[in-house]
């Protein structure tokens, strides 16, 4: 009816069973106040998915940071040698590049963990401990900063020497004799667009059984890997009982781990409440435009306007002549745009103002930042990239750039099946369809391996599993369906 914020009753603080109990409510508002915010009802949380998060949070809690495990695993790793039969087991996800990757990598290798009974520890650089709450109750995901290869991992690359892909080249790893030697104590995982076909085998079953005796694992990906590791035969039951229902994989690893700080968390409300809690529907609009060339371009503006016309996402607008029909009770509708440039949402804005829609109803449209580009490392910058996305997150339905985690991240979160607007391909002519509806909700793996693990030989990923698919905007790319 349109009341707010407290129309959904009741609120369903813990989504279902998905958020352990426990937090203090006051450090982290976001994670008890989101449920009143969003209409789109959320997937349910599987079962087997809440018991094994709370067993996982019990194995984080036992591991993580200060404790006695923690020391000691540091001390081994500071002694440079591997443990044999170790009693904790640790994947360290390093932090770079854009936030949405930032946030997908970090999803990525929490599931990881959870497959291989790792403890999670995420590299608090690049704002991650300051834009998000911490998701373990009792204990902290982030890395200590006093980490022993805290200062050199920022410059791994795909040649660093103790690169899984490297060790098995340089047989310091072998997966046909795996019990042979002794495991190094640890192993860097470079899982990034970059790497090669050793770095590769992460996503075999043979490699993964050689991983599993390296105690300390630290990885580096700017993607969303989660639909390899659907592909390898060792997770694939569990990964079944967790998640049933395929297209709900990130949704339900992101509303578990990323929470709004309480200064995100105050963007994004006062904003909702500002400028999106009255309308009748809510449509977010991505714009993200990768060749700077395209940042004011009447061709994506077009594309825009054909793709929620024809979509009927939004009304049209009559001709500047036209008579205008008043309409009493008309809905009301709010557009969110988020891009770095104020541009496209100036034209829309203007458009609406200057004509009647020919159905009568009220289009407001709103931006909240334009950052001009893409920086990194400043503090408001993260924060506001972060409330934009969650606002999307908020929205009713959803029109987003293909290519783009940032719209893969609120997609995933808001449970929308977004409208995805092509990549233009020239300056020349806007892309004909202008957009497509996306298969499902989930991120698309941007570099996935093209490798049969078992017949040791080239082979289309994209065609092993039915639930594992090549995604549209990105063709070589896999997705859940
Ligand atoms: P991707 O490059 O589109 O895959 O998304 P990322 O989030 O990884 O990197 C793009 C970065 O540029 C974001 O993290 C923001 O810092 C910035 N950015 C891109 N689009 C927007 C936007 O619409 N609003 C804001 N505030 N920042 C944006």
């Amino acid at each position: 009816d349109g009341s707010f914020p407290y129309a959904i009753s009741p609120p369903d603080k813990l989504l279902g069973g998905l958020l352990p109990d426990g937090l203090d409510e006051g450090s982290c508002r976001s994670r008890y106040e989101s449920s009143m915010y969003r209409r789109n009802p959320a997937r349910k949380p599987p079962p087997r998915l809440v018991a094994k998060l709370r067993k996982h949070e019990e194995l984080q809690r036992r591991c993580g940071p200060n404790t006695d495990a923690y020391s000691r695993a540091v001390q081994q790793l500071r002694a440079g040698e591997g443990a044999e039969s170790p009693e904790c087991k640790y994947v360290v996800s390093i932090s770079y590049r854009g936030l949405g990757n930032r946030i997908l990598a970090a999803a990525s290798a929490f599931l990881y963990a959870v497959l291989t009974d790792r403890v999670l520890l995420v590299d608090p650089s690049n704002e991650m401990d300051e834009l998000f709450c911490e998701p373990f109750p009792g204990t902290t995901w982030l890395l200590p900063r006093d980490f022993p290869l805290a200062s050199s991992f920022t410059n791994f690359s795909i040649d660093t020497a103790e690169s899984y892909g490297n060790m098995l080249k340089n047989k310091v790893l072998r997966t046909d004799a795996p019990g042979t030697t002794r495991p190094p104590p640890f192993a860097y995982l470079h899982l990034d667009h970059d790497y090669g076909d050793e770095d590769k085998m992460f996503f075999c079953d043979d490699d993964q059984r050689v991983l599993s005796r390296v105690q300390w694992l630290v990885m580096r990906t700017d993607l969303y890997t989660v639909p390899g590791l659907f592909l390898v035969t060792a997770f694939q039951e569990e990964l079944d009982a967790l998640f049933p229902e395929r297209d709900a994989v990130f949704h339900h690893l992101a509303r578990y781990l990323f929470h709004p700080s309480n200064h995100v968390w105050g963007l994004v409300t006062r904003y909702y409440r500002a400028y999106l809690a009255q309308a009748d529907l809510r449509l977010g609009i991505q714009v993200r435009n990768f060749d700077p060339r395209l940042a004011q371009s009447p061709l994506v503006l077009q594309q825009i306007t054909s793709c929620v016309w024809t979509q009927k996402l939004l009304p049209e607008v009559l001709a500047a002549t036209e008579e205008l029909v008043p309409v009493t009770g008309a809905k009301s509708t709010a557009v969110l745009i988020t891009s770095l440039r104020s541009w496209y949402y100036e034209r829309i804005k203007g458009l609406y103002w200057d004509r009647a829609t020919a159905t009568g109803e009220d289009v407001g449209v709103h931006q909240p930042s334009h950052e001009g580009q893409q920086q990194f490392g400043k503090r408001s910058h993260d924060g506001r990239a972060w409330a934009e996305m969650y606002l999307l997150s908020l929205c009713d339905v959803l029109v987003t750039s293909g290519w783009s985690t940032f719209g893969y991240v609120a997609q995933g979160l808001g449970g929308v099946r977004p409208w995805v607007l092509h990549k233009p391909s020239n300056l020349t002519a806007a892309p004909d369809p202008p957009c497509f509806r996306d298969v499902s909700m989930e991120p698309c793996f941007h570099s996935p391996h093209v490798y049969d693990c078992k017949l040791k030989r080239g082979a289309d990923t994209g065609k092993m599993v039915p639930h594992v698919r090549h995604c549209e905007d990105i063709s070589w790319g896999l997705k859940l369906v």
